[in-house]
C-alpha cells in the first residue's frame, strides 16, 4: 500500500519509542530502568477514579458537547480565574483529547501552507512535527544553557519575518525544566506588543515549580490575552496522561475553529475521562502542594548525582520533571562520537533508557526524567556512573 508523503515524512516521536523500547525488553524479563517517561509514576487519585467510575454508571457514557463538557468548562474558567488570574468566558475554553491534540487543533484551524511557526530550541517533539502535519514551516530559534535555553526578545527577533504567525512558548518546559520568570515574559511581551503574531503558551507543567513561581504570558496585559492561546491539562498535574483531557484558553475565533474541526475528528473527548478531569478540579490544594514537594524532592536528589558526572553540565531546573544536561564531553571521553551512540550503548550495557537531546533538536544533550520514585532513580544513577567508569 502506499503511504502518503504526509506521513512518511513524519518523525516518530523519539520519546514515546524509547519508553515502548524499554517497555519491550522489560516483557523479555530484562531489568531495564526507564528514565525516558514523561508521565508520574503513580496512578490517579482513587478520588478522581471513583467520581469518573460514578458518573459513568449513573449512564454518562454518551457523546457530549463538542468543544467539552459543560461543568468541567465551569472548572476550567474558575482556575484560570482563581491560579493565572485570567478570565474567559466559556466559548472561549475548549476541552480536547489531550493537550497534544488541541495543539494538533491548533495548528490545522491557524497554519496555511507556508506560515512560519517560531519554535524555541530546545523543544518538545511534538510541535514541529505538528506544523509540518499542517503544512507549517517550523522556524527553530536556538536558545544556549547560558540564558537557561530560554527566549529573549533578541533571540526571537532574529527569527521573525513578515511570514511569521505563531510563537510557541513552553514554560516549565520539556526538555530543559526552565521556568520563565514575570520579567523574561514581560520583556517578551513588550516585544511582541506591535507585531500580529499568536503565541501558544503551553503551561501543561504549570504545577510542577519549585523556584520561583508559574506565570502566564498571557497576563501580562490585555492585549497580550488576546494574542495568546493557553494550553494546559490533567496529565501531569493529577497523575492523569491515560485519560488525555487537556485544553485550550483563548480568542473565541479560534476556540470555534478548532470545535469546527473537532466535530470532524473527534466528536467529543470521552465523557467520564472529562468528568474524571472535574474531580480533579476539585481535589483539594493539599494534593497538589504535596504532590510539587514530591518532586521538588526528587529534582534536588536527581540535580546532585547528575552534576557529580564526569565532565557534565547541567542547569538546575526550575520545574516540570527533567534535567537537560549538556552530556557530549562525557560521551567523547568515553569514547563515543555522539550522545546518542553513548545512550544506545548505556541502554544495552546497563539497561538504563534516557532520551537523546537529539529528539528535542539539541543533539548535544540529553535527557532525564526523574518522574521515578527515589530507589529506581538511585539504581539507575549508580548504572550510568558505573557505565562512565568503565569507558573512561
Ligand atoms: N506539552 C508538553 C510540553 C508535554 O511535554 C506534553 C507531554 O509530554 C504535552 C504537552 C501533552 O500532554 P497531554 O498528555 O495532555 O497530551
Amino acid at each position: 500500500m502506499q503511504i502518503s508523503k504526509r506521513i512518511k515524512t513524519l518523525s516518530r516521536s523519539q520519546t514515546v519509542e524509547i519508553t515502548n523500547l524499554s517497555r519491550c525488553l522489560k516483557n523479555e524479563g530484562i531489568d531495564v530502568i526507564s528514565l525516558s517517561v514523561g508521565e508520574p509514576d503513580f496512578t490517579t487519585p482513587e478520588e478522581i477514579i471513583h467520581y469518573a467510575n460514578t458518573m459513568a454508571k449513573q449512564g454518562n457514557t454518551k457523546y457530549v458537547a463538542t468543544d467539552g463538557l459543560p461543568e468541567l468548562k465551569l472548572k476550567i474558567q474558575e482556575k484560570m480565574q482563581r491560579d493565572n488570574a485570567l478570565s474567559y468566558d466559556l466559548d472561549e475554553i475548549f476541552v480536547g483529547s489531550g493537550a497534544k491534540q488541541v495543539l494538533y487543533n491548533i495548528f490545522m484551524a491557524l497554519l496555511d501552507p507556508g506560515d512560519e511557526v517560531v519554535v524555541p530550541n530546545p523543544f518538545w517533539v511534538t510541535y514541529t512535527e505538528q506544523v509540518k502535519l499542517a503544512e507549517g514551516v517550523p522556524v527553530i530559534a536556538h536558545t544556549t544553557a547560558e540564558n537557561e535555553y530560554k527566549l529573549t526578545p533578541k533571540i526571537l527577533d532574529q527569527f521573525m519575518t513578515e511570514k511569521t504567525k505563531i510563537l510557541v512558548l513552553n514554560s516549565p518546559n520539556n526538555p530543559t525544566g526552565s521556568v520563565y520568570t514575570r520579567e523574561e515574559l514581560k520583556a517578551l511581551a513588550d516585544y511582541l506588543d506591535d507585531k500580529d503574531i499568536i503565541v501558544i503558551a503551553d503551561e501543561i507543567y504549570e504545577v510542577l515549580v519549585y523556584d520561583g513561581e508559574h506565570i502566564s504570558i498571557a497576563s501580562m496585559s490585555e492585549k497580550m490575552k488576546k494574542k495568546t492561546i493557553v494550553i494546559n491539562g490533567v496529565s501531569k498535574s493529577h497523575a492523569m496522561t491515560g485519560w488525555r483531557v487537556g485544553y485550550a484558553c483563548g480568542d473565541r475565533e479560534v476556540i470555534s475553529a478548532i470545535t469546527k474541526l473537532q466535530s470532524q475528528l473527534v466528536s467529543s473527548v470521552s465523557t467520564p475521562a472529562q468528568y474524571a478531569a472535574v474531580a480533579a478540579y476539585d481535589m483539594e490544594r493539599t494534593f497538589l502542594d504535596e504532590y510539587n514537594q514530591l518532586f521538588r524532592k526528587r529534582r534536588d536528589n536527581a540535580y546532585k548525582k547528575m552534576v557529580e558526572l564526569p565532565y557534565v553540565e547541567c542547569i538546575k531546573p526550575q520545574g516540570a520533571f527533567y534535567l537537560f544536561p549538556y552530556f557530549k564531553d562525557t560521551a567523547k571521553k568515553c569514547g563515543f562520537n555522539t550522545v546518542d551512540d553513548f545512550l544506545k550503548a548505556l541502554l544495552s550495557e546497563k539497561h538504563v533508557a534516557l532520551v537523546p537531546g537529539s529528539a528535542f533538536g539539541y543533539p548535544n544533550n540529553l535527557r532525564l526524567s526523574y518522574a521515578v520514585d527515589e530507589d529506581t532513580l538511585n539504581e539507575a544513577m549508580n548504572r550510568l556512573k558505573i557505565f562512565i567508569n568503565e569507558k573512561l
